[in-house]
């Protein structure tokens, strides 16, 4: 029986029946994506008061804040350094490879660039990480801004006096098992939701662009598989000294799930519920890093804009120089941290690195209609890497905090 499978396998039979739906019986499709929205929108439910609740009791329960700005400095350092090396082989493959020269530009299914929000400046995106309205961050979805004010408020109760400190402390990490609770019962859900995900990401597909811009998405998926194959599981080792396999077959939920919804914020729920349960990380570590990994660390996201920004400069036979390389490298770093955790932010966030190199022209952007075109399943294949890196960085963690990794593959 289905239901007595584990539940990664009940989700890979949701995403092939979703696939079949979308190929075999396209008039069923609508209905069946759905339910994929359905999913989306009980994910996205839990989304803010998870984050908020989990960071809240994350930092207020680790009582010393010498320990949250040891913790703290090792996630950032962490994120950071993962997302470099992504960039890094995204900058290898794409020059390598060259994917842009001689590129003829598609004709017809063409997006007009002129429908993609634009961000604002890196500044601009840096001074809104500070909400001049937590609630307001809260409804609209600033999920950088939540967590800053919720850092901020888990560093004050630290403060109170010991009365006031427990009872805030246990009330939010109440407040936290609560929301654990609920996605539990979500994530039963999953099967059906990736189904009509997976349906409704396959039927709006636009194949015939797919064939032209060919190299261009197969030296991002190249990139983004070595990226997944060998740099991650090569840090896991060297870090933890641990053989990796455990772990990837542990977080094959979270895998297929930022795989399915292309987005990080919406599987964090299954995230932390799945590194805390499946690989014995512990709560104070979990509720810390996954919510700010969730926003913070997307090293697919860096290296598809990377790639994408020289993919651009290649078509219109604009040379980057070694300089100019470099600002792609920090750009992309900068994008990849100000992207939100949500489908196609990542494509959204690569007119700021095109600004950096002066690139921002019509025929740039006419490319980056283009890519939008094609950007769902690498959008997928992206968040998968987002959300795999930070499981690993959870891990990781978690073991230099003197915890021991405990894997249940059940
Ligand atoms: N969809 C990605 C994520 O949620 C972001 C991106 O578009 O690159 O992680």
């Amino acid at each position: 029986m289905i239901w007595k499978l584990a539940l990664h396998w009940q989700v890979f039979i949701g995403m092939i029946a979703g696939a079949a739906v979308a190929l075999l019986a396209p008039d069923l499709a609508p209905a069946a994506a759905t339910l994929g929205t359905i999913f989306m929108r009980l994910l996205r439910m839990v989304i803010v008061p998870l984050i908020f609740t989990s960071i809240v009791s994350g930092v207020a329960g680790i009582g010393d804040p010498r320990s949250l700005g040891r913790l703290g400095a090792k996630t950032l350092a962490y994120y950071l350094c993962t997302s470099l090396f992504a960039i890094l082989v995204g900058l290898v493959l794409a020059n390598g490879i060259r994917p842009g020269a001689q590129l003829h530009p598609p004709e017809g299914v063409v997006i007009s660039p002129d429908q993609i929000e634009r961000p604002g400046s890196l500044a601009e995106i840096l001074i809104r990480m500070i909400p001049e309205n937590p609630i307001q961050a809260a409804s609209e979805g600033d999920i950088l801004g939540l967590i800053f004010f919720a850092l901020a408020f888990g560093l004050a109760i630290m403060f109170l006096p010991e009365r006031g400190r427990t009872f805030l402390t246990e009330a939010f990490q109440t407040a936290f098992e609560a929301m654990m609770k609920l996605t539990g019962g979500l994530i039963r859900l999953a099967p059906l939701g990736v189904l009509g995900l997976i349906a409704g990401a396959i039927s709006t597909m636009g194949f015939g662009v797919f064939a032209q811009v060919a190299k261009y998405m197969l030296t991002v998926a190249l990139g983004l598989s070595f990226h997944f194959f060998v740099v991650l599981p090569a840090l896991y080792f060297l870090l933890t000294r641990r053989s990796p396999v455990a772990h990837w077959r542990a977080m094959v939920a979270p895998m297929q799930l930022a795989f399915s919804t292309s987005s990080s914020s919406a599987t964090l729920p299954v995230t932390m519920n799945t590194v805390e349960r499946k690989a014995g990380v512990s709560n104070k570590v979990a509720s810390f890093v996954l919510p700010l990994g969730a926003t913070v660390n997307m090293d697919g996201t860096a290296l598809y804009e990377c790639a994408g920004v020289l993919f651009i400069a290649q078509a219109l036979d604009v040379g980057l120089t070694v300089g100019q390389q470099a600002m792609v490298v920090l750009t992309a770093l900068l994008a990849s941290i100000g992207a939100a955790g949500i489908p196609s932010a990542g494509l959204v966030m690569i007119f700021i690195v095109l600004e950096a190199v002066n690139l921002s022209n019509p025929a740039a952007f006419a490319l980056v209609g283009v890519m939008l075109a094609v950007d769902r399943p690498l959008d997928m294949f992206r968040t998968m890497v987002n959300v795999t890196s930070d499981t690993v960085g959870a891990a990781v963690i978690a073991q230099s905090e003197g915890e021991t990794l405990r894997y249940d593959d059940s």
